[in-house]
Order: structure tokens, then C-alpha cells, then sequence
């Protein structure tokens, strides 16, 4: 007759490297929509690295020159949004159309 492994510990690690596999793939359905929906704070400390303001009419930059605002960099990956759209500078934060950094890119 076959005895079955009773070894507690065995059991444990085997339950949680199931739950392990499980709950991996899930990672970017929890954490993805709240970084995606989250709006760039003007006092959040990247935007102040880069000199992030929300209207460009707040600008106070010498590498600033008027016409240059998010919805036209290279970054801002939609261009066809109204008000708000995701920056790859901010890790797809969303950033105000009519806002600017020092990051700003002309869009190709
Ligand atoms: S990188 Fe471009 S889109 Fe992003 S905040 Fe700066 S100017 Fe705006």
C-alpha cells in the first residue's frame, strides 16, 4: 500500500506556488487602470522635475516657445484626446492637453 506525502510544509509551498500562478497574470489588471487613469499632479515630484504645468499660460521655462503644448509631443500617445491623455514621460499618466514640460518633443 501506497502512503500519500503528509508532509505539511510540502503541501503549503505546492498551495502557494498555485496561488502564485494564479494571481501573476492578474498583476497588470490590478495595478495597469489606476496608472492609466491617473492624472499627473502638478506637485507630484517628476512634474516638478520636469517642470509640469497644466496650462502652458503657467509656464515658466526657457526652453519653453509659444505653440508647444503636450498635444503636440511625440510623447503624448493620443493625439486625439479633448482634455486629458496618457504621456510615456509620466508612464502613461494622464497629462493636460494644453499642458507642457521640459520633456516636450515635436511630434513627427
Ligand atoms: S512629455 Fe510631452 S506630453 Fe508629456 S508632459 Fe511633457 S510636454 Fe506634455
Amino acid at each position: 500500500m501506497r502512503k500519500h506525502n503528509a508532509d505539511p510544509t510540502r503541501r503549503r509551498l505546492l498551495r502557494l506556488g498555485v496561488a502564485g500562478i494564479v494571481a501573476i497574470p492578474a498583476l497588470p489588471l490590478i495595478f495597469a487602470p489606476a496608472a492609466a487613469n491617473e492624472r499627473v499632479s502638478e506637485d507630484d515630484p517628476q512634474a516638478k522635475a520636469l517642470h509640469y504645468r497644466h496650462d502652458v499660460s503657467d509656464v515658466d521655462h526657457e526652453a519653453f516657445e509659444d505653440g508647444q503644448n503636450c498635444a503636440n509631443c511625440e510623447l503624448f500617445s493620443d493625439p486625439g484626446a479633448s482634455e486629458w491623455g496618457p504621456c510615456e514621460a509620466f508612464g502613461g499618466r494622464l497629462v493636460a492637453t494644453d499642458g507642457w514640460c521640459k520633456s516636450w518633443v515635436p511630434r513627427s
